[in-house]
């Protein structure tokens, strides 16, 4: 029952259509450096979003798979914990090659499974790709400090890895999320059981093929599939010593607890809902098109997509320009050239959006601009949601508490920047907030009161680099946003200090005297 995966696309240039990516019936799982077949009695359709066809079925593995997966990510732990720290980075170059080598191949998947547009897809690999980059600099972070603390005697610490470690991911970067986790988590010497979102398992697929060809060695990289069960049973496993989570509040909170509960380190991002303050000294164009941009990009369908616009002032004089630009914008299958958006990821998406925005007129707001019911030609099947703005929008609505994830952007007018901030402060998620300001002062009033963990001043979308880390703020993230992803936290998250003291005296130096007491 084993068998190599099939997910590449016959031509090397972009496929112009999706007949020309093959993607296997059933995906398989992948363990001890082999794809293998589940004998699972259940299996979750993944649909194209842009056609609904079926793309392929993931299997709900069941729990004897899944503790052969997690047994040999256990075996596999201390061979490669003390494999050196320079031979495990030398995986990690060759693995950096090999994904730079598939980006066409990883896009092309991502845009058949997700929906995204191939352009976007590509961005998709290459932020996850900048992390596995940079993760080859992981000795640099790995370095122990040493200090002389007495006569004869000093301390050092080592960083160890945990041992096996588990990523359950969302469906909305099937590539950037798992290389937040792989690279860092690998090179610096723990196992890695990932689970994708069994909405977009290809590219996780296609990550684990290029493991095998980089040189990780058999049971490092592991992935397994499933639901609600399969994290329960990750969750639950004591051989897996921490848990990383991207995904919704709902799913987050609960796995937060329950890995907690287990004794297990978890850093988990959740939703979010993030404003842009847009200041009268605000350059006009630069600053439309930045929220377009990050308001309707991947459909909204982005942890960082810009979701409310706060005008301060006159500006709100601007929102028929803005709906103008958004009017403008190709919703088209994301293969398509002429595409700037593609489908929401599933029919219940796009029923959960049109939701929302028909609560918000029922609450009072206006639509000056309705993306409900759009159907590009080609793709009549496709799950749709054109460009949506709803203005007038008031906290208390439920179109402005609930995060959307969807390509809608909610307008509220304020008189000053103090209101504003106000504002975006009382909302409970934190995970961006943007300024547009042509002010410094502006610019850092904001920064400094503003409680959001990523800030942009003149910058849409501020997703850190991977030298910095992720650092989502309030119900953005669980347990206090103290483990963040990637960067010298994400080596920290993975690694456990352990701190020697040693003394070395000579013989020569004549009898010791015993002390029962501490040292004064
Ligand atoms: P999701 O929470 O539905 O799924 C994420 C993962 O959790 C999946 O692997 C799924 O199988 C699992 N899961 C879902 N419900 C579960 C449950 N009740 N019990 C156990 N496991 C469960 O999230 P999604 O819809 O795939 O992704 C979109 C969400 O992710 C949005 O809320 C978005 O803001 C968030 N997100 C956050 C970040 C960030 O860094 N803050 C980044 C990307 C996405």
């Amino acid at each position: 029952t084993q068998r190599k995966i099939v997910l590449e696309t016959t031509s090397t240039s972009f496929p112009s259509s999706h007949k020309k990516i093959v993607a296997p019936k059933d995906t398989p799982y992948f363990v001890e450096n082999e794809f293998r077949l589940s004998s699972a009695e259940s299996f979750i359709d993944v649909h194209d979003p842009a056609t609904n066809n079926l793309v392929t079925r993931v299997p709900q593995m069941s729990k004897q798979e899944l503790q052969e997966v997690i047994r040999s990510a256990q075996k596999a732990f201390s061979s490669w914990k003390n494999t050196s720290v320079i031979a495990r980075q030398q995986v990690m170059f060759r693995y950096v090659g090999l994904i730079r080598e598939n980006w066409d191949r990883l896009a092309a998947v991502i845009t058949l499974e997700q929906g995204k547009t191939v352009a976007d897809a590509k961005g998709d690999v290459l932020r996850g790709l900048q992390v596995a980059e940079a993760a080859c600099s992981g000795p640099e972070y790995m370095k122990g400090e040493v200090l002389e603390v007495a006569k004869d005697m000093e301390t050092r610490t080592y960083r160890e890895p945990l041992g096996v470690v588990s990523v359950i991911c969302p469906f909305n970067f099937p590539a950037m999320i798992p290389l937040w986790c792989i690279p860092v988590a690998a090179i610096t010497g723990n196992t890695v059981v990932l689970k994708p979102s069994e909405r977009a398992p290809g590219a996780a697929m296609i990550l684990a093929e290029l493991a095998e060809k980089a040189g990780f060695p058999k049971g490092v990289i592991n992935v397994v599939h499933g639901a609600h069960d399969t994290v329960n049973f990750l969750l639950d496993a004591p051989e897996i010593k921490a848990i990383s989570f991207v995904g919704s509040n709902k799913a987050g909170e609960y796995i937060y607890e329950r890995g907690s509960a287990n004794g297990k380190r978890v850093q988990a991002n959740l939703g979010a809902k993030n404003h842009a303050l847009i200041l009268p000294d605000a350059e006009r164009d630069q600053t439309l098109d930045s929220i377009i941009a990050a308001a309707f990009g991947a459909a909204g369908q982005r942890c960082m997509a810009l979701s409310v616009a706060v005008f301060v002032g006159e500006t709100e004089n601007w929102l028929p320009e803005l709906v103008k630009r958004a009017k403008a914008l190709r919703v088209n299958g994301g293969f398509e050239g002429e595409s700037d958006l593609g489908p929401v990821v599933t029919l219940q998406s796009k029923a959960r959006i049109e939701r929302l925005v028909a609560s918000a007129t029922n609450e009072g707001a206006t639509i000056p601009l309705d993306g409900r019911g759009f159907k590009p030609d080609l793709y009549p099947n496709g799950n749709w949601v054109g460009p949506t703005i709803i203005a007038d929008v008031k906290p208390s609505m439920e179109c402005y508490r609930e995060e959307i994830f969807g390509p809608v952007l909610s307008c509220i007018t304020v008189s000053s920047i103090d209101e504003g901030i106000e504002l975006i402060n009382a909302n409970e998620y934190g995970n961006g907030a943007a300024v547009f300001t042509s002010s410094g002062i502006h610019a850092e009033r904001f920064r400094k009161n503003i409680e959001a963990g990523q800030v942009g001043v003149n910058v849409p979308i501020p997703v850190p680099l991977p030298m910095f880390s992720f650092t989502g703020n309030k119900r953005s993230v669980a347990g206090g946003g103290s483990n963040t992803f990637y960067g010298k936290p994400g080596v920290n998250f993975y690694t456990q200090l352990k701190t020697v003291t040693s003394k070395w005296t000579s013989r020569d130096v004549g009898p010791s005297k015993m002390a029962l007491s501490m040292p004064t």
